[in-house]
């Protein structure tokens, strides 16, 4: 019997880069709510982030990498900005 795994959308790099992405929970997501032009769409990623069990692990990554853009980690730019003066 065949089997069909479903596999997260991230490429190679991406999983060398943060494997923690495959239990992400914005892997099947729309990505542009995570790089959001309204406050809606990012309110909504960070609904996703708030289900998500490798939160941590991404808002550490984007704070050690310092990722200016987006939301990540369940934070937006703007209070990634603000930890990171703390
Ligand atoms: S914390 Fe948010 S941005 Fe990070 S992997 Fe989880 S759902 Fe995606």
């Amino acid at each position: 019997m065949n089997e069909t795994i479903e596999m997260a959308p991230f490429d190679a790099p991406v999983l060398e880069e943060r494997p923690w992405a495959v239990f992400s929970a914005c892997r099947s997501a729309d990505p542009s709510l995570f790089f959001a032009a309204t406050r809606d769409d990012e309110r909504a990623a960070l609904k996703i982030c708030g289900t998500c069990t490798v939160r941590e692990q991404c808002l550490g990554f984007a704070l050690e990498t310092r990722e200016r853009f987006g939301v990540w980690g369940g934070t937006t730019e703007r209070q990634r900005k603000r930890l990171l003066r703390a």
